[in-house]
Order: structure tokens, then C-alpha cells, then sequence
């Protein structure tokens, strides 16, 4: 989600005159789009600015904005913490984002906009033209979060669910298409629970872009598994577009550890759903995140996950020694040793990654639907992902960026597959 909005950001202020530079000291101004979900990423902001101090030391100074959760999140000590910041501005305020640089120019007055204005923010960016024009693209449907899970900040610096309308949505998925899209991710915190006017849902939205004549790939993230309904569940079934690969977070595999983490369903619900899955569409892959060494958890707990993982055979995975997120419950206990936790994770990331192995050999020698997304540089080799958003870098002597492929696997590793152009009627899945 912050790449859209960084995109959104840049789509805004290139109306007043703003243009992307690759060369930092020509910069008139910084944007830092930031995350706050893990406190490394807090860090790398004010690493990232004591670089631009340093390069701009003999020059004039830049104007430097933090934006996004951390600046949410932090605003006040930032402002404190580090003086060179000129501007700090929430998740949902960006949209204010140009007359905020435009009164700046003219008082000089340090700014701080956090507040939560996502009906807003919006409606303006709907009236801002859409500069993203990657065959891949993203798309916001839905914001915030009303989980409150007792790890997780979003709640706080993304403020409650909001759901955009539909008709909004449709709009921008059309530009996107005529800008060149051929698949879009659909975007939100908690996207599944997508709900406009008690009338749309996010199964509604997929229907609708499925009749969008290029598009040819639609996905969705981030699902919480309590939202996975029957109707969304049936369009793995029905709708050819969506692709058969969902990434759905459970976090712990010990439904104690679910409990404490506030998760509000249990390993057995989990497991129904991706029971649910598989029976419509036995095809259909599946990631997940996981947080080991939560407050709380035990050997038996961690076995559980373990076993929870060998049960499902994920695809692909996130994994993370529990981060304390200040102002969430969880902040408040106590941690587990940290160097048991990072034994545990070395185990599980071993489990994960062998299973990310074992999925990608199955390819070899195999015809695999790709999607073209773009030449490497200096290269005669192509990108695209597989429908299940696995990268593929394969030769070919000529082929169109945007095609559907067919491409002969020929090598692979843990992450990537490479093979060798075959044609572009896709033969095989
Ligand atoms: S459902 Fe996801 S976004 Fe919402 S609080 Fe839980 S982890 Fe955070």
C-alpha cells in the first residue's frame, strides 16, 4: 500500500511542479514514505535523513516530509527528535499534501497533518490523473482496520475501515487498464472486509473487473481469515481472472497464542476455510505470516505452528520474531529470550523455504503461464510471475511486455523460476 501511495503522492505534487529526480543532490524536496509495522523500519527514517543531511550539507537545504504510519504514528517526536524534518504527514491527510508545500513556501512554518480524512483523501485523488502505468498495478479499496489484534499498530495510524465506492474503484481500475495494466492487486489492510453501502462486497468488485476486456489478472491482499465468505470463496470457482494463489495470514499455529494475539479465530476456523478453498478450486496456493516468539509462547506452542505449516504446505511465507509496536496491547508484556525466538524462527523459515523448494521444482521442465512485466535491464531476459506470483526470468528473442507466455521451465531455485520463451499462447497453467 505504500507504493500506491507514493504513487499517489508523486501524482499530486507533480501538478505543482514537481518532477521525480534519480539524482539525489538535485532534489528540492524529500518525501520518505514510511511504515511503522516492524521498528527497524522506524530507524531506516531517520537513517535515510541523516544521509540527505550529509549531502546537502554545503548545499541549500531541501524541503524533507515524512509521510505515512511512522509520521502517524510519531509525529510529535519526530518533529522533536530530528529538526531537519520539515513536515509530517499521516496516511490519511497526503491528499493535502501540495497546498501543505505551497503554504510552507510562503511562511515557513513546520507542519504536522495526521489527521484521519480518508473520505477525503479519495474523493481528491480521484480528480488527480493516475501516472501508474506498470502492467502490474495497485489499486486502494479499502483502508484501516477494526481487528484491533494486540501486536498490530494499523489500527491506530490507518484509523477504522473504510471502504471506498465501488463506482470510484471501477473508474480508476478502467485508467489503469488504458494506462497499460494487465493485472491489478487490489489493496487494503484488511481488503476482504471490503463493504460499500452494505451492498458491494469485495466479491462484487471482482465480478465487475472480471468484464474489463484487457485485464487479464486480478488479486487481492491483505485477507484476514474471519472475512473469507462463501461469495468470496465461490470466485476462486468462477471467476477465471482471479488468481488461484491467496495469501492469508494466521500468525501463530497455537490457537492460545491466537487468542492472546486478540486473532479472533482459532487453527480449526483456519483450516476450514483453506478446506473451503481447495474443495472449489483444487489448484488454489496458499501463503501466510507468521510471528514466532509472541508474550506467551511455549515449545508446545511454536510445535504447534510447525505442525500447522506441515499440514498446509505454504507456497511462499512471511515470518518475524515478535516486533513491540508502542501503544498496542502486546507492547505491555513480557518478551521471550530473544535468542530462543531466533533459533525457532531459523527452524520454521527452513520448513517454509523447503516447501517454497519443493513447490518450485514441480515446474521443471514444465510449460508455466507467465505474465511479460518487463525487459532486465542490459539483458536478453525477460520478467513475468507465474499465476501464483512466483518470478520467472527467462531468454527469449522476441516477445511483447504485457503478453500472457508460455514459458518452458528449464532451472529453478527456492525463489525464482528461469526458463526459455516458448510462445504466447499459453498452453499450460
Ligand atoms: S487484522 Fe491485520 S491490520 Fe487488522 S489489526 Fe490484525 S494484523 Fe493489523
Amino acid at each position: 500500500m505504500n507504493e500506491y501511495d507514493s504513487n499517489r503522492i508523486y501524482d499530486l505534487t507533480s501538478t505543482i511542479g514537481f518532477n521525480k529526480t534519480h539524482i539525489k543532490k538535485e532534489a528540492d524536496c524529500f518525501v520518505l514514505n514510511t511504515c511503522h509495522i516492524r521498528e527497524k523500519a522506524t530507524e531506516k527514517v531517520y537513517d535515510e535523513i541523516g544521509r540527505v543531511k550529509k549531502d546537502f550539507k554545503n548545499l541549500k537545504k531541501p524541503l524533507v516530509i515524512v509521510s505515512g504510519c511512522v509520521a502517524q504514528a510519531e509525529s510529535n517526536e519526530m518533529m522533536e527528535r530530528e529538526p531537519y524534518i520539515d513536515m509530517v504527514i499521516g496516511p490519511q491527510s497526503y491528499h493535502k499534501i501540495r497546498d501543505l508545500i505551497l503554504n510552507y513556501e510562503r511562511k515557513k512554518e513546520k507542519v504536522n497533518a495526521t489527521e484521519f480524512d480518508v473520505v477525503r483523501k479519495f474523493d481528491e485523488l480521484q480528480k488527480i490523473s493516475i501516472s501508474q502505468n506498470k502492467i502490474s498495478s495497485y489499486l486502494t479499496i479499502q483502508e484501516g482496520c477494526d481487528k484491533f489484534c494486540h501486536f498490530c499498530v494499523v489500527p491506530y495510524t490507518r484509523g477504522p475501515e473504510y471502504s471506498r465506492p465501488f463506482q470510484q474503484i471501477i473508474d480508476e481500475a478502467q485508467n489503469l487498464v488504458s494506462n497499460g495494466a494487465m493485472e491489478i492487486i487490489l489493496l487494503g489492510q484488511n481488503v476482504n472486509a471490503y463493504n460499500y453501502n452494505k451492498k458491494y462486497k469485495l466479491s462484487s468488485l471482482i465480478k465487475a473487473l472480471s468484464d474489463i476486456k484487457n485485464l487479464k489478472r486480478i488479486r487481492f491482499t491483505t485477507s484476514h481469515p474471519k472475512d473469507m465468505t462463501e461469495d468470496l470463496i465461490d470466485c476462486y470457482r468462477d471467476c477465471e481472472k482471479l488468481m488461484p494463489f491467496l495469501h492469508l495470514p494466521i500468525q501463530s499455529g497455537s490457537n492460545k497464542i491466537l487468542k492472546l494475539m486478540n486473532r479472533k479465530h482459532d487453527r480449526e476456523y483456519y483450516i476450514s476455510i483453506i478446506e473451503k478453498l481447495k474443495k472449489v478450486n483444487k489448484d488454489i496456493k496458499i501463503s501466510s505470516d507468521f510471528i514466532v516468539g509472541y508474550p506467551g509462547e511455549t515449545e508446545e506452542d511454536f510445535k504447534d505452528t510447525m505442525e500447522l505449516v506441515e499440514k498446509i504446505g505454504f507456497v511462499n511465507s512471511y515470518s518475524f520474531i515478535f516486533s513491540p509496536r508502542p501503544g498496542t496491547p502486546a507492547a505491555t508484556k513480557e518478551l521471550n529470550n530473544l535468542v530462543t525466538s531466533e533459533i525457532k524462527l531459523k527452524k520454521l523459515q527452513n520448513t517454509l523455504e523447503n516447501y517454497q523448494y519443493k513447490n518450485n521444482k514441480k515446474y521443471l521442465q514444465k510449460n508455466c503461464e507467465v505474465l511479460i512485466e518487463n525487459k532486465l535491464d542490459n539483458q536478453e531476459k525477460y520478467f513475468g510471475r507465474t499465476k501464483y506470483m512466483t518470478p520467472v526470468i527467462f531468454e527469449a528473442d522476441s516477445c511483447r511486455i504485457g503478453e500472457l507466455a508460455n514459458v518452458t521451465i528449464t532451472s529453478f531455485n527456492q525463489k525464482n523460476l528461469f526458463g526459455i520463451y516458448k510462445t504466447n499462447k499459453v498452453e499450460a497453467a
